[in-house]
């Protein structure tokens, strides 16, 4: 659509549960590397618009969607499009860590085994150099077949980036991903970031907006399923040029 390098660009997206319209055309384009908060009060359509990008939205009954969302320059809502392939190259970290009922190993080589991997070499190397830049290796690697289960909630989070991080993602939706942590666990996961930001697209829903200032690059202000703004983080924060965006961040509501 533009002569941009973008790796999402989303186009005039509505979406509606039932009859309820929680996204009203939403434009929005993401270039490579770096982290966009998406910032707002709560029920703005920020998780929804989150999970219209990889097609998340598609599980929940009575969804209607409208617009267009590209993937380096593919529909991905086009008849074409395998959905399982796109969770992969967009793929998604929740509030709520979780990580399946398996070992810690057989957590991150999951989606290495459902694409069909053999080498057992091959995929031990992706599994370490995964569980390095999700910054658990530490934590993890004498035990690295005892369940996931049995970690603290920051480190289960970083394992289920680690997953993540080991199918080669383009993108990475992040939906409040520490909001369910202590501070200690959230600031490693904060780093974390900052240090995958360099290599990696990232998009992260946060209610918290001392984090959206601290770690991305730009964000965007939803309220009652528009976007009101989008901008350098610096600029939305220190000055917004709608009068929305100043009332938000300056706590006036939400
Ligand atoms: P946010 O992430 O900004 O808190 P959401 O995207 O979760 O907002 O919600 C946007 C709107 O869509 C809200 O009015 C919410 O009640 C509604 N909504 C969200 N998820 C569903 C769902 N699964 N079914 C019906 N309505 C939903």
């Amino acid at each position: 659509m533009s002569e941009k390098n973008y790796v999402i660009e989303s186009r005039n997206v509505h979406l509606y549960y039932g009859k309820n319209e929680a996204l009203k055309g939403i434009s929005l384009d993401f270039e490579p590397k770096g982290i966009t908060a998406l910032i707002g009060p709560s029920g703005c359509g920020k998780s929804t618009y989150l999970r219209t990008l990889n097609r998340m939205n598609d599980l929940i009954p009575n969804v209607t969607i409208n617009g267009t969302v590209l993937l380096k320059g593919e529909d991905i809502y086009g008849p074409k499009m395998d959905t399982v392939k796109l969770r992969k190259q967009v793929g998604m970290v929740f509030q709520q860590p979780n990580p399946f009922p398996f070992s810690i190993y057989d957590n991150v080589a999951y989606g290495l085994k459902i694409a069909g991997m053999k080498d057992k070499a091959k995929m031990d190397a992706i599994v370490e150099e995964s569980l390095k830049k999700a910054a658990v290796w530490e934590d993890v690697k004498d035990k690295l077949n005892k369940s996931a289960l049995s970690l603290s909630g920051g480190q289960q989070q970083r394992v289920c980036i680690a997953r993540v991080l080991a199918v080669e993602p383009k993108v990475i939706l992040l939906d409040e991903p520490t909001s369910a942590l202590d501070p200690v666990s959230s600031g490693k996961i904060e780093n974390m970031l900052l240090e995958l930001k360099e290599y990696y697209t990232m998009i992260m829903v946060t209610h918290n907006m001392q984090q959206a200032s601290r770690i991305s690059d730009k964000t965007a202000f939803f309220l009652q399923g528009d976007l009101i703004e989008f901008g350098d983080t610096r600029q939305i924060f220190t000055n917004p040029h709608e009068k929305e965006t100043d009332d938000y961040i300056s706590g006036r509501f939400g």
